[in-house]
C-alpha cells in the first residue's frame, strides 16, 4: 500500500513543491520515515540513494524548520539548523539540489559545501546564513576551523550514507563533527546496510532511534542478465568493444576498481574513438559535473568509473553495466548491477575474471546474491566464422541497424578482420540513438531497495585499521579505512 502526500499535511509550500515535483504517491521509505521524522524521533534508516530518501528526511526536517521561517537578511537570522553529511561531492552536490527544490517556496535556505572547489563562494554563502547545510565532512571541517560554519544552533543532523562515510574512513571526522553539535538534536542515519559497524555508531550519536528497513534481502533485480567471462587483463578491453558491438549497447557504466585503472581505461577507449568519460576522485569537480552531464545527456556511451565516484548517483536505467574488473567487495556488485534493468527493463550486467584473485571475489559475490555463477570462456570474432556473434544465433551484419558506435568499432577491428562499412548520420552513437530509457516517475524499484548482509570476514582493511588506530576514535567505535581518512583519498588509486 502506498498513500498519497496528501495525507501527510504538509505545509502548502512543501505540498506546493512536491506537487510541481510530480511526485504522487509516497515510495516506501518515505511513509515510514516522514511520520517518524516529523514527530521528533532519531531514526535508523536502511536504504540507499534512488530510494527517495533524500524527501524521505528533508521534508519533514523542512516542515519542523518552518517555525523559524524569516525573510529577514541578517545571516543571524538564518544558523545553521540542519545539517547533512554525505561521502561524497557528487551525492552532497545532489542531495542539496534536491532539498532545494523541496524549500523553494519557503524562505528557508540551504547551501551545500565540498572540497574539490574554492572554499570561497562557499564561505560568502555560509556568512549570509543557511537553515539547512549539506556538506562531506572533510570540508565542513575546513569551514568549521575557518569559522565560517557555527554550528550551536543545529537541531537536526542527518548521516546519509553512512555506512559508505565509513568505509571512505570519514568516522575520526564524523566523531570531530558531531562534538561540535549541541547534545539535544534529533539525528537521522541511512545506510545501504547495518552493518556492526553502523550499529555502533547509532549506538554512540542516535537516541531510542525508530528502525525503518526499506530493503529487501541480497538480491539482483531479475531483470537482469548476469554474464562472467573468463578475460585475461590483455583481452578485456577487446571483449568490451566485441560485447559492446554484439548486443547493440548504446550506453554503460563500466566499472573498475581503481582510479589509475579508470583513467587510463577511458583515456584509451576515448582514443579509440569511443565516446568516453570518466568518473574518478582524481577528477576536478567541473571534470564530475560535467562527465555527468554529457552522460545524462547521452553524449557519451561509455562512463568508466570508481565505486566511490558512483555511488548513489542519479543515473537509472543505463542499459548495461561492465564490471571490467571484479569488486574486491561483493555488496559493490550488486550496486553496481542495480544500474541496469530497472523498472523492469531489461539490462546486462557482464563481469570479467582474469583469474588472480578474482576467482575468490566471485565466489564471494556467488554467495552474496545466491545464485550460481557460470564463468564462460570468452570467444572473440576473429576466432570464429567471419561476422558470427558470440551466441550464434544472430549475425550481427544482418541486423541492418547498426549504428556508429559498432561502426568505430569495427573500424577499430579492421587491420584484424576488414568488414563493409555501415554508416548513419551522428557520429560514435549506439544504434537507437544512445540516450538510456528515462524511469516513469514511480519506479518500481523503489520497493526493492538494495540491502546488503553483514560479511562473514573480517575485510583486510578492517584488520590494518586495528593495526594502526586513527586519531581520536572513542573505544566503542571501530575505525573502518582510516588511512584513507588520513589522505583524504576515497579510492585506491
Ligand atoms: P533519492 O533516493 O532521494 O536520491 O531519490 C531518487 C529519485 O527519486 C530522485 O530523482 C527523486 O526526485 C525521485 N523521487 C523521490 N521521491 C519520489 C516519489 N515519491 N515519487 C517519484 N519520484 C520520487
Amino acid at each position: 500500500m502506498t498513500s498519497s502526500f496528501s495525507n501527510l499535511s504538509l505545509a502548502e509550500p512543501l505540498a506546493r513543491a512536491v506537487a510541481e515535483m510530480g511526485y504522487e504517491t509516497m515510495t516506501p521509505i518515505q511513509e515510514q520515515a516522514i511520520p517518524v521524522v516529523l514527530s521528533g524521533q532519531d531514526v535508523m534508516g536502511a536504504a540507499q540513494t534512488g530510494t527517495g530518501k533524500t524527501a524521505a528526511f528533508s521534508l519533514p526536517l523542512l516542515q519542523r524548520m518552518l517555525k523559524h521561517e524569516n525573510s529577514s537578511t541578517s545571516p543571524a537570522r538564518h544558523p545553521v539548523r540542519a545539517l547533512v553529511l554525505l561521502p561524497t561531492r557528487e551525492l552532497a552536490d545532489q542531495v542539496a539540489q534536491q532539498v532545494k527544490l523541496y524549500a523553494k517556496y519557503t524562505n528557508l535556505r540551504c547551501a551545500v559545501v565540498f572540497g574539490g572547489m574554492d572554499m570561497k563562494p562557499q564561505t560568502l554563502e555560509l556568512k549570509k546564513g543557511v537553515e539547512v547545510l549539506v556538506a562531506t565532512p572533510g570540508r565542513l571541517l575546513d569551514h568549521i576551523e575557518a569559522k565560517n560554519a557555527v554550528l550551536n544552533q543545529v537541531e537536526y543532523v542527518v548521516l546519509d550514507e553512512a555506512d559508505r562515510m565509513l568505509d571512505i574512513g570519514f568516522l575520526p571526522d564524523l566523531q570531530r563533527i558531531l562534538s561540535y553539535l549541541p547534545k539535544q538534536r534529533i539525528t537521522l542515519l541511512f545506510s545501504a546496510t547495518f552493518s556492526p559497524e553502523i550499529k555502533r555508531l547509532a549506538g554512540s550519536y542516535l537516541q531510542d532511534p525508530v528502525t525503518i528497513e526499506v530493503a529487501r534481502p541480497n538480491e539482483t533485480a531479475s531483470t537482469v542478465e548476469q554474464r562472467f567471462y573468463s578475460v585475461s587483463d590483455d583481452d578485456k578491453r577487446r571483449a568490451l568493444k566485441q560485447i559492446v558491438r554484439q548486443r547493440g549497447i548504446t550506453q554503460a557504466f563500466v566499472f573498475v576498481n581503481s582510479k589509475l585503472g579508470c583513467a587510463r581505461l577511458a583515456r584509451s577507449l576515448e582514443r579509440e574513438g569511443l565516446k568516453t568519460t570518466a568518473l574518478h576522485g582524481d577528477k576536478s569537480q567541473d571534470e564530475r559535473l560535467k562527465a555527468l552531464e554529457a552522460f545524462k545527456k547521452g553524449e557519451v556511451d561509455l562512463l568508466v568509473c570508481t565505486d566511490v565516484a558512483a555511488r548513489g548517483l542519479d543515473i537509472k536505467d543505463v542499459p548495461a553495466v561492465f564490471n571490467f574488473d571484479i569488486p574486491f567487495n561483493a555488496e559493490d556488485y550488486v550496486h553496481r548491477i542495480g544500474r541496469t534493468g530497472r523498472a523492469g527493463a531489461s539490462g546486462l550486467a557482464v563481469s570479467f575474471a582474469s583469474g588472480g584473485n578474482d576467482a575468490r571475489l566471485v565466489a564471494d559475490i556467488e554467495k552474496l546474491i545466491k545464485k550460481p555463477i557460470e564463468l564462460e570462456a570468452m570467444e572473440y570474432e576473429e576466432d570464429r566464422p567471419r561476422g558470427r556473434i558470440n551466441d550464434g544465433r544472430r549475425h550481427w551484419r544482418e541486423e541492418g541497424e547498426a549504428g556508429d558506435a559498432r561502426d568505430v568499432l569495427d573500424k577499430l577491428d579492421a587491420p584484424r578482420e576488414p568488414r563493409p562499412e555501415v554508416r548513419s548520420s551522428s557520429p560514435a552513437r549506439g544504434p537507437v540513438g544512445g540516450r538510456p530509457h528515462r524511469s516513469a516517475s514511480r519506479d518500481p524499484f523503489f520497493d526493492k531497495p538494495y540491502e546488503a548482509g553483514e560479511p562473514d570476514t573480517t575485510p583486510a582493511w578492517e584488520a590494518a585499521a586495528k593495526a594502526a588506530p586513527a586519531r581520536g576514535i572513542s573505544s566503542n567505535i571501530k575505525p573502518k579505512r582510516k588511512v584513507a581518512a588520513l589522505f583524504k583519498s576515497a579510492e585506491p588509486s
